[in-house]
C-alpha cells in the first residue's frame, strides 16, 4: 500500500495530495516498466526482472517541478543488488523534476509563492 501524503503552503494557502510508495498494480515488472520512457525502458533486464532473477523494487517518491510549479511525484524503480536508479519523469507533465526526500518536504520552497513553509501530514494510505 501507499502512503497519501498532504502539504499546504503556510503562506499562499496552496495545497497538494501525493501519492507515495506503489499501489496494487505495481507487483509487475512490464506494469512499472511501462511507466518510464522508451529509453528508459530499453536499458531495463525486463526478462530478468520478470522472472525475479534480479531483484528490484519500485516507489513513487516526491519531487518538484518547476515547469507544473508544483509538488509532483515521480516514478523510481531500483534494480539490481546495486540498486541502481531509474527515475521517470514528472507524473503530471513528464518533464523533469527535481527530486525531494519525503523528510526533506517541509524544508522545501512552495513552488508557486517561492516561500519556505509547507505543512506536511500524512493523510492514510491507497490502493
Ligand atoms: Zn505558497
Ligand atoms: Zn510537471
Amino acid at each position: 500500500m501507499g502512503q497519501l501524503v498532504e502539504g499546504t503552503c503556510k503562506n499562499c494557502g496552496k495545497k497538494w495530495e501525493l501519492r507515495l510508495g506503489y499501489g496494487l498494480m505495481h507487483g509487475r515488472a512490464a506494469d512499472v516498466a511501462a511507466l518510464f520512457p522508451s529509453d528508459v525502458r530499453r536499458e531495463l533486464p525486463l526478462e530478468e526482472m520478470r522472472r525475479m532473477d534480479v531483484p528490484w523494487s519500485f516507489a513513487y517518491e516526491p519531487a518538484v517541478c518547476a515547469y507544473c510549479r508544483d509538488i509532483v511525484t515521480v516514478p523510481v524503480l531500483r534494480v539490481g543488488k546495486e540498486g541502481t536508479e531509474y527515475v521517470g519523469g514528472c507524473s503530471v507533465c513528464g518533464g523533469a523534476a527535481e527530486r525531494v526526500p519525503r523528510e526533506e518536504l517541509e524544508k522545501a520552497k512552495c513552488p508557486d509563492c517561492g516561500q519556505a513553509g509547507l505543512r506536511i501530514r500524512d493523510a492514510g494510505v491507497w490502493d
